[in-house]
């Protein structure tokens, strides 16, 4: 049998072309995509494809385009071996992120590619990274399984879990990493799946689909030097649910009163606040300073190793299950589908 992959086109510079006026760079059609890489037609499977109309810079993503690559996933699950998505790098890892918690049950490949250069530069990065994309959508284990059966994101020499996936460059070839957590794959002369580090969902039903993500989240990034009137203002956002704390190192913050009481009077209002380090490495160790410590004491909760794209997703994904803010919490503390070591 032939594998079987859809391709699902969403935009990003891999299919971009200049435009001769402005001299920008603006998405371009999937014949455009095509043309310029032939060699896909000397891989021996089926690829269909379906594509935004219009493809979008991935700047433009919101959460109901996540809905629309997960109803082309959904719609297709039957009739296809793997997905492969082609996004912008810009919003990748907070696509890949929202999918995997969507995408309930997954049991199938979804890769997530693009490229810094488009598709039809001399030197573009492209047309290795979507013929790699379809090479791993397409690979089985010994048993005959898909090898991938989770969202990953293919980028020059890595297959990353998407849900642990973060930009790290804006200019360089190998544009993602995952700080926390191993590849999945290495890619080089061959593509060596690291088999023990992919995710198997325990669950044996069939997939599906939540498409209502809540976006009453936000992010707070503490900086030194900010005020109490600043912090004030963010915290009574009207309609907040969930906020996702950028916190300093192992997960501190000021100590001050001003601070500590504003944290405290949040969570007494009811609103979830996840505790999230800025370091791209490492996560949160909320007793080990007394700095930290006072947001645990304060009702913040540990984020861990987790992202912020995953933080963010897995908030919306949960306030949109219609879950209660106590139920909520119960599920961050939780790796749901590999996104945290807890
Ligand atoms: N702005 C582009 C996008 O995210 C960048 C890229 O694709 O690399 O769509």
């Amino acid at each position: 049998m032939r594998p079987r992959i859809l391709i699902i086109y969403t935009g990003g510079t891999i299919g971009m072309m200049e435009n001769p006026v402005t001299h920008t760079l603006q998405p371009f059609d999937f014949t455009h995509l095509m043309d310029n890489v032939p060699k896909v037609k000397m891989l021996d499977y089926d690829i269909d494809n379906i594509q935004f109309d219009p493809p979008i810079d991935s700047s433009n993503m919101n959460p109901s385009h996540w809905g629309d690559i997960a109803r082309a996933i959904e719609e297709n699950y039957d009739s296809f071996d793997g997905f492969v998505v082609l996004h912008g790098t810009d919003t990748m890892a907070y696509t890949a992120s929202a999918l995997s918690f969507m995408l309930e049950n997954l049991h199938k490949p979804v890769i997530i590619t693009g490229s810094q250069l488009p598709i039809g530069e001399v030197r573009t990065d492209g047309e290795e990274n979507l013929i790699t994309a379809l090479q791993v959508a397409a690979a089985t284990t010994t048993t005959g399984e898909a090898m991938v059966q989770e969202v990953a994101i293919l980028f020059e020499n890595y297959l990353w879990r998407g849900n642990r996936s973060t930009k790290m460059s804006a200019d360089n070839f190998n544009a993602f990493k995952s700080n926390n957590y191993p590849p999945l794959a290495n890619i080089g002369l061959g593509i060596t799946f690291i088999e023990e580090a992919l995710y198997r969902s325990p669950s044996k039903r069939p997939l599906k689909v939540r498409y209502n993500m809540d976006t009453s989240v936000m992010t707070i990034d503490l900086n030194p030097g900010m005020t109490e009137g600043v912090l004030r203002h963010l915290l009574v956002t009207p309609g907040i649910k969930g906020i996702v704390l950028r916190t300093y190192g192992a997960g501190n913050s000021p100590t001050d009163e001003w601070f500590v009481s504003l944290i405290r009077d949040a969570v007494e209002r009811g609103i979830v606040i996840l505790n999230v380090t800025q370091c791209v490495n490492g996560g949160v160790h909320s007793t080990l300073y007394d700095t930290g410590n006072c947001l645990t004491q304060a009702g913040v909760l540990s984020g861990h190793d987790i992202t912020i794209e995953a933080a963010l997703t897995k908030m919306m994904y949960l306030f949109g299950l219609g879950l209660n803010g106590e139920t909520v919490k119960k599920y961050l503390n939780c790796a749901l589908c590999g996104e945290v070591t807890i």
